[in-house]
């Protein structure tokens, strides 16, 4: 009796990080992981076929689906094969959807032979790791692997969306692109750059048109950080360098920012109106978000009744 799966890069790490004290050596040149485990052998191909057999196959294949949350694995289960065969270098972004803090884009570039180490350290997509798990694990990363980092402040953010009525797309575009940019020129051998995917290919270089260096042989890919370790690299390097300044923000502030856009968000708002001013939002909120307005309307309704 076996059982077959088809993984993602993320859920490969996952299973990778949790079994790897159990690894055996392999002489295959298409198995990423063998361990021996419970007198069972899990085996990940580079292909990202998962294999289980042996003598308790059930036990260890429902102990690896309760790992994955195995609804979301057969909504996945698209188009990850080969990229654990390949270097490449991932993009990511993070902040576009809070209020308070800057947005962050990294690139980070995974040579093949350095994905099997990085999903033992548990690199995943950083939506699923806490807070405390980033600050312990991007530092690591940051001294492995090659990577570009930009932070937008909001300074810069609030201007281009009033001054050149950029959109979130068009500032993500120019970010992602300047990335790629800046880390190309330190490394060599990259077989694919792979962007997040925040939306297609043509807007993205319709965004890019009037942009003095365009890389062009990038792709976009929707779900980049489950499929490619790079991309999820970079998530968690840009997740980390967000959370190091959203702390500079809220020790500026004097208290500790919400994240996010939710009411948190729009009390916070208030109390800095209050406490300091409504220009002082320019320093540390992204002052096009629905929030502001909102607040502002409401606050208005209160001191007239
Ligand atoms: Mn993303």
């Amino acid at each position: 009796m076996s059982y077959t799966l088809n993984l993602t890069s993320s859920q490969a790490g996952e299973i990778i990080s949790k079994y790897h004290e159990y690894s055996v050596s392999h002489t295959n040149n298409y198995t990423l992981f063998r361990a021996k485990y419970k007198r069972t052998v899990v085996t990940i191909f580079k292909t990202l076929t998962l294999i289980v057999q042996g003598a308790n196959t059930q036990e260890v294949y429902n102990e690896i689906c309760g790992l994955l949350d195995m609804d979301k694995a057969q909504e996945t289960n698209i188009n990850s094969s080969a990229a654990v065969n390949l270097s490449v270098v991932g993009t990511d972004e993070v902040g576009t959807g809070d209020f308070f803090g800057p947005i962050v884009v990294v690139g980070a570039f995974v040579p093949k032979n350095k994905i099997l180490n990085l999903m033992k350290l548990g690199v995943k997509d950083s939506k699923s790791i806490n807070d405390s798990k980033i600050m312990q694990l991007a530092p690591r990363l940051m001294k492995e692997i090659k990577y570009s980092a930009l932070v937008m402040d909001n300074v810069k953010y609030n201007y281009l969306t009033k001054v050149h009525n950029f959109n979130m797309n068009k500032i993500k575009a120019l970010l992602h692109n300047n990335v790629i940019y800046n880390l190309l020129p330190k490394i060599s051998d990259y077989d694919a750059i792979i962007i997040d995917g925040f939306t297609n290919k043509d807007k993205y270089f319709d965004y890019l048109k009037d942009q003095e260096h365009i890389i062009t042989n990038v792709q976009l890919e929707e779900q980049g950080e489950s499929k490619y370790i790079s991309v999820a690299t970079a998530s968690i390097i840009a997740r980390y360098l967000f959370l190091v300044n959203f702390e500079k923000l809220s020790e500026m502030v004097g208290f500790e920012l919400p994240k996010g856009a939710g009411p948190k968000v729009d009390l916070a708002i208030i109390k800095i109106i209050k406490e300091q001013s409504e220009r002082y939002l320019e320093l540390v909120g992204k002052t096009n978000f629905k929030n502001l307005e909102k607040m502002k309307k409401k606050d208005n309704h209160l001191a007239k009744s």
